[in-house]
């Protein structure tokens, strides 16, 4: 590529030698065309130093990979208001428990680096969408992430953690008590790695966002937080990577979390505000399609258990009783679609056969009137 700012191509020598020794045979049998992959820090930050030398804005998109439109749409984001974008892909060990699977997570290395040289070109082509492309690919290892401990994930393990209370221990993190230290640590590292002016990202993951703005403001990190809003399937449900794993008949009855949002939302916007007229109609959502379900035949149903609904505060996530329409609210849940008792013979079961179980999360806003 022709757009490389000066001093920036002298990278290209060293990006193929870091891409080689990627720790997969398909991470190093690619070089991407036009972005540079960086494995380690040092050589990014010297990308970094040249930006800035040149008058060029950096926008970063962290992602633990397995890219589908909710990711590029935060890249989409950034391109209209940076001149490069940066995106680590990294599967982040010290937000999983040590009883969640780390290991089923989807990783999709050259399907990803397909889509993001595909998304630069669509950018490229459409003067419309901003001045921005992807310049790196922050990829790195967890010996680089992790460079003095191995990263623990034990609530008490050693190692050099941000912890951001007491919003880390609600919603999510009640059910996941290590899940936003990691969250917030890691992120304190990228920030760190690639010092951009804005990062963005997902409505998807509400708490996030607020964790996220609260670790900018309390340790006067340098960066603007830009949050996108949810990108969903034609049928409602916000795409996840972990949806690979639904199939048909999961994805189907895994939609009840969006209906039951939607249906408390549309309680608020005809005038309810207590907590008891919006989450009273999202229950009753959840629970005649459980009743349903449980109707069915093993063969024909798929179960679920819903872990909460919540109607919480906009910044401080704290359980509300009563919502203040000046102020809004968060409305979100988390409902966890069990594996499959029984499958049929060619059912589209998705990835893993319909035995992974999968939880899944949304959220809406209800806006200040
Ligand atoms: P992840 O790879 O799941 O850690 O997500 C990386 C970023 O993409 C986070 O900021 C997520 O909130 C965001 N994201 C994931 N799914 C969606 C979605 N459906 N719509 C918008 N943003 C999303």
């Amino acid at each position: 590529m022709s757009r490389w700012v000066k001093g920036v191509r002298t990278f290209s020598s060293a990006a193929s030698s870091l891409l080689a020794g990627a720790t997969t045979a398909s991470q190093s049998a690619r070089q991407p065309s036009s972005f540079q992959v960086f494995r380690d820090v040092p050589p990014l930050r010297q990308l970094r130093r040249s930006l800035l030398q040149n008058d060029r804005t950096v926008g970063f998109v962290p992602t633990m990979g397995a890219l589908h439109e909710g990711h590029l749409s935060l890249i989409r984001e950034a391109a209209r208001e940076n001149t490069d974008i940066f995106v680590s892909i990294y599967v982040n060990p010290t937000r999983f428990g040590v009883n969640e699977d780390l290991s089923s997570y989807p990783r999709t290395w050259d399907s990803d680096v397909a889509q993001l040289e595909k998304l630069n070109e669509e950018l490229a082509s459409n003067p419309g969408a901003g001045a921005g492309r992807i310049t790196a690919i922050f990829a790195p290892t967890s010996k680089v992430m992790y460079p003095t401990l191995p990263p623990s994930s034990e609530i008490d393990g050693h190692g050099s953690f941000v912890t951001i209370t007491p919003l880390s221990t609600k919603l999510e993190g009640s059910a996941r008590p290590v899940f936003f230290r990691g969250v917030a640590t890691v992120c304190m590292k990228l920030f760190n790695a690639t010092t951009p002016d804005r990062v963005y990202f997902g409505q998807k993951d509400v708490q996030q966002t607020v964790i996220i703005k609260r670790l900018v403001q309390d340790f006067l990190i340098g960066t603007e937080v830009r949050i996108v809003e949810t990108s969903r399937g034609t049928d409602g449900l916000a795409l996840s990577s972990r949806n690979v794993y639904l199939g048909e008949r999961r994805r189907a009855v895994g939609l009840t979390i969006y209906k039951a949002l939607k249906a408390a939302e549309e309680a608020y916007l005809a005038g309810k505000v207590s907590r008891a007229d919006i989450l009273g109609v999202a229950k009753k959502v959840t629970e005649r399609v459980l009743a349903e379900q449980q109707a069915l035949a093993p063969s024909e149903r798929a179960l679920f258990e819903v872990d909460y609904v919540s109607l919480a505060d906009p910044s401080t996530l704290d359980e509300l009783d009563l919502v203040d329409p000046t102020h809004g609210a968060v409305l979100s849940a988390a409902l966890k679609m069990a594996p499959l008792e029984e499958t049929k013979p060619g059912e589209d079961c998705g990835l893993g056969d319909g035995k992974v179980p999968v939880r899944l999360i949304d959220n809406l806003i209800l806006r200040p009137s």
